[in-house]
């Protein structure tokens, strides 16, 4: 599931290309239980299954032979119970050489194998999902963007929404006009300072439409 989200388009072809490297384990693989299985009955009762240590932290510890020597790697738990995955998050994250990222299924992990191995919990929105492939992908193409090389140039995520706190300003291709709707006249002037400052303004009118909350949060962060 995961290599094959992984295997498409520009981060398929950051990964061909050697940028990044992507590889996906699956616990079953290290269960030493006869019947290849990984979940048992949550002690205290209660529904559900949960994921048992032993696979996990045989395989987490597999993993972890892999990463280099003097390697920066760090391990994180995809789960609704983190902090929620933002750009900011995202580009902490794409200082590592390596990630380690661990996907829950069932009712989740026994909390055990979570202490030894997670170095942080990472939840990509208020809601539940039936497992962390999904997250995980998500997490991984936000963070790839960000590796030198995956994208033409380190402008293309620069000026995007959230790098700076900001929605990105309104883009248009061609044509100039389409069903009777111009392109705004300032983009086809080539007054770069005029282009520039028009868009700063519409950034900001973006965000307070659409984000408003991002500017509040940004007024926070000024005050601490
Ligand atoms: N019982 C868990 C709870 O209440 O926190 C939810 C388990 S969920 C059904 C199964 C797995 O999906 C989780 O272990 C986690 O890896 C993943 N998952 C579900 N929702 C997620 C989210 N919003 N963000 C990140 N991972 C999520």
């Amino acid at each position: 599931m995961v290599m094959g989200v992984l295997s498409e388009s520009i981060i398929g072809r950051a990964a061909s290309s050697g940028k990044i490297e992507i590889r996906a384990h699956n616990i079953r693989d290290y269960t030493l239980d006869r019947h290849r299985r990984v979940d048992d009955t949550p002690y205290g009762g209660g529904m559900g299954m949960l994921m048992m240590p032993q696979p996990v932290c045989d395989c987490y510890d597999a993993v972890r032979a892999t990463v280099p020597e003097g390697a920066s790697v760090r391990c994180v738990y995809m789960s609704p119970k983190g902090m929620p995955l933002t750009q900011r998050k995202v580009k902490e994250l794409s200082e590592y050489d390596c990630l380690i990222i661990l996907c829950g299924h069932y009712e989740g992990i026994d909390q055990r194998a979570l202490d030894l191995v997670a170095d942080e919990y990472i939840s990509i929105g208020d809601y539940v999902l039936t497992g962390g492939e999904l997250p995980a992908c998500v997490l991984v193409d936000a963070v790839s963007r960000l590796v030198d090389g995956v994208l033409a140039s380190p402008e293309c995520y620069e000026t995007e929404s959230l790098s700076d706190g900001l929605l990105e300003y309104p883009q248009y291709t061609r044509p100039p006009v389409y069903r009777g709707l111009a392109v705004p006249e300032i983009l086809l002037s080539g007054h770069h300072e005029k282009i520039n400052a028009w868009r700063e303004k519409e950034a900001r009118a973006a965000t307070e439409r659409l984000r408003p909350d991002l500017l509040r949060d940004a007024e926070e962060d000024g005050k601490k």
